[in-house]
């Protein structure tokens, strides 16, 4: 079942994780020169501290422009990655560049926490784990390693194993998509996590529900409870912040708030941010 899409090819590859296996291959080669030759990009979508109103972290999503097929998203491009082998050319190559757009950020006059997503598969590469720990323990508690919680419950014990190293490498865990999956509570006690980013899912009928609200407050209770702070993934209304404040969520992120875009101009937005001193929404840091 491929979806049509008269623009460009990626329809074709979009969630097919086995497809034709040449044309797999090709797409794999033609990801790998473009790392090499510039067609890879990381693009950074901020989130906003809903204690202070004001954006003070980003998260960096790989953004891919093939010469003949236009852009291909990370939805096409990542699970082939994982299959094949190739996601830790790709990771290695996001963290090195992170990196290296934290020390420009920093050199601008912002420290902002940037965060990287990593694939499960990662978490049983020993040599993969040393040198995100080593590239990670350069800017300690500045990056952030988000794992989703479908790819935690694969090999539990060696994935608790490879977040300790990392978070003693001074790199906070981030649980992403959750919700998805189906971790017990007991599982999440277990792992040395930062932060749990809701999946997106559980605010689209944040508005009208009010099961879905209590759900999304209890959860941000339940991560509170085991020490986790909280993101609200997916946010494409920013009439739903004050609700999420009252609830002590703790971070959003969304098209709402901001897109995901070039270190040029996160830059920008963090410079016109301190210009003005405006902020998104009222800081919530006065509340009882
Ligand atoms: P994710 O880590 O959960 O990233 C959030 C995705 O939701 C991003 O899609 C982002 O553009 C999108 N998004 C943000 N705000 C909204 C919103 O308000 N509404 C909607 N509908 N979507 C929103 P993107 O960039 O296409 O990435 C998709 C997934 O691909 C990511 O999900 C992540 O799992 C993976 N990915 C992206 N870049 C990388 C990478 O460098 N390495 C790895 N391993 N995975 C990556
Ligand atoms: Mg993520
Ligand atoms: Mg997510
Ligand atoms: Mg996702």
């Amino acid at each position: 079942q491929q979806a049509q899409d008269s623009h460009s090819n990626f329809a074709l590859y979009d969630g097919q994780r086995f497809g034709d296996p040449a044309t797999n291959l090709a797409l794999m080669s033609r990801m790998m020169k473009a790392i090499k030759a510039g067609g890879m990009e990381l693009h950074y979508q901020p989130k906003l501290n809903l204690r202070t109103g004001r954006f003070e972290a980003a998260e960096a999503l790989a953004r891919w422009t093939d010469p003949e097929q236009g852009p291909i998203p990370p939805t096409a491009f990542i699970p082939l990655a994982e299959e094949t082998g190739r996601i830790r050319e790709l990771t290695e190559w996001a963290l090195e560049r992170v990196a290296r757009d934290q020390l420009a950020l920093q050199k601008a006059g912002h420290t902002v926490t940037l965060s990287v997503n990593i694939s499960g598969a990662l978490l049983c590469d020993a040599e993969f784990a040393s040198h995100a720990g080593r590239i990670a323990a350069q800017a300690p508690g500045q990056l952030i390693f988000e794992v989703t919680e479908t790819s935690l419950v694969q090999d539990t014990k060696r994935a608790a194993q490879t977040m300790n190293q990392w978070a003693r490498a001074g790199v906070q865990m981030s649980i992403d998509d959750y919700g998805v999956g189906h971790s017990s509570l007991a599982y999440l006690k277990s792992l040395p996590a930062h932060e749990l980013k809701l999946d997106r899912a559980f605010i689209t009928d944040f508005e009208t529900s009010q099961r879905d609200r209590l759900v999304v407050r209890s959860t941000i209770d339940m991560a509170h409870n085991l020490g986790l702070q909280t993101t609200i993934e997916g946010v494409e209304n920013a009439d739903i912040l004050p609700a999420l404040q009252a609830m002590s969520a703790d971070w959003a992120q969304g098209f709402a708030l901001a897109r995901p875009m070039r270190l040029l101009e996160l830059v920008a937005l963090f410079q016109r941010q301190a210009e003005d001193g405006q902020t998104l929404v009222k800081g919530a840091a006065s509340r009882s």
